[in-house]
C-alpha cells in the first residue's frame, strides 16, 4: 500500500504564488488520487510492496505497465515537487549548487530562462526538471505526462509541474506566469542538498 505523503505546509503557505484552492485540488484531489489508483493497479502484483521509486523504474517504458507507470510516476513526482517549494521561498541559490548553474548554464538568470523555456514549451501535459548526472553535470529536461529524470538514470533536484490543473485555478492559460511564480517560493536549500 502507498500512502499519500502529507503536505510539508499548510495549504495555503505559498499565497499568493499557489493558491489555497489549487492546492486543496491539486494535493487533495489530484495527488490523492494518483495514490488511490495506484494501490488499486498494483493490488497482488510484483510491484505491491515495491518502494515507490522502483515501480517507477521497474514499470517505465513497459507497455503492459503503461497504468502502472503513470499513476506510481505522478505519485513520485508530485510528493517530490511538494518538497521543493516552501513558505518565504526564493532568493538565489548559494554554495555548490550555485557554482554549478554558473558553470554548466552560464548565469543564473540564464538558468531561469532556460528552465522557462523547458517548462512553457513542453506541449500539453507534463513538467520542467533540473536534474544531476552520474558525473555531476546539471541538466535540464522537459518530459511529457508523467515522465520523470529518475527513468533515465539522472538524479532529480527540482521537479515543476505544468499540468494545467497545476495553475489553471491561479493563471488561466498564462503557463508562464506560473512558471515566473515558482522564483517566490522555490527551496534552494532542498534543492542543493539533492546535488549528494
Ligand atoms: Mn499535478
Amino acid at each position: 500500500m502507498f500512502d499519500l505523503p502529507p503536505l510539508p505546509y499548510p495549504m495555503n503557505a505559498l499565497e499568493p504564488y499557489i493558491s489555497e484552492k489549487t492546492m486543496e485540488f491539486h494535493y487533495g484531489k489530484h495527488h490523492k488520487a494518483y495514490v488511490d489508483n495506484l494501490n488499486k493497479l498494483v493490488k497482488d502484483t510484483e510491484f505491491e510492496n515495491m518502494p515507490l521509486e522502483e515501480v517507477v523504474k521497474n514499470t517505465a517504458g513497459r507497455k503492459e505497465f503503461t497504468g502502472i507507470f503513470n499513476n506510481a510516476a505522478q505519485a513520485w513526482n508530485h510528493a517530490f515537487f511538494w518538497n521543493c517549494m516552501q513558505k518565504d521561498g526564493g532568493g538565489e541559490p548559494s554554495g555548490e549548487l550555485k557554482k554549478k548553474i554558473e558553470r554548466d548554464f552560464g548565469s543564473y538568470e540564464n538558468f531561469r530562462s532556460e528552465f522557462k523555456t523547458a517548462a512553457t514549451t513542453q506541449f500539453g501535459s507534463g513538467w520542467a526538471w533540473l536534474s544531476v548526472d552520474k558525473n555531476g553535470k546539471l541538466h535540464i529536461t522537459k518530459e511529457a505526462n508523467g515522465s520523470n529524470p529518475v527513468r533515465s538514470g539522472l538524479t532529480p533536484l527540482l521537479g515543476f509541474d505544468v499540468w494545467e490543473h497545476a495553475y489553471y485555478l491561479d493563471y488561466q492559460n498564462k503557463r508562464a506566469d506560473h512558471v515566473n511564480a515558482l522564483w517566490s517560493i522555490v527551496d534552494w536549500d532542498a534543492v542543493g542538498k539533492r546535488m549528494k
